[in-house]
């Protein structure tokens, strides 16, 4: 899968430039459409999958190869649309609770949802990617 095989890459790549607000405000943005599309790409296929299943139980034929085809197609999107979001949450500096999965910013010690300690995350040189951020936030 080369595409998946991209997103890893770039995810790399973002550790090693993690000082420079431009290109994490451009790696954000082009994660958003790959989520996109992947997000579109799951609603084709589970219309296929509808289809397919709706053919095959009118006709009663039964075929379980074709069936798995489309279930790993879907979880396929799937774990590409979990490794982008890690991605994301990574050039957001935000930590994922080990405990109960609620989402922290990276100077909250402790989880507010359940009290565990979270994980410390290595700060990057430049704090500046948060301005790069405004425009989702504008409401501030
Ligand atoms: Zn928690």
């Amino acid at each position: 899968m080369s595409f998946f095989d991209g997103v890893i890459n770039t995810g790399k790549n973002v550790v090693s430039t993690a000082g420079k607000k431009t290109d994490s405000a451009v790696r954000l943005s082009k994660l958003k459409v790959k989520s996109t599309q992947i997000n579109n790409d799951i609603r084709t296929r589970y219309e296929k999958l509808g289809e397919f299943v709706y053919q095959s139980t009118k006709s009663g034929e039964k075929n379980e190869e074709e069936l798995n085809e489309h279930i790993s197609g879907l979880n396929n999107c799937y774990s590409e649309l979990e490794e982008i979001s890690k991605q994301v949450d990574e050039l957001r500096n935000i930590v994922t609770c080990p405990s109960c999965g609620a989402k922290h910013k990276d100077d909250d010690t402790f989880c507010s949802k359940c009290g565990a300690k979270l994980p410390e995350k290595p700060k990057p040189e430049a704090e500046t990617e948060t301005e790069a951020e405004t425009t989702d936030e504008e409401s501030k």
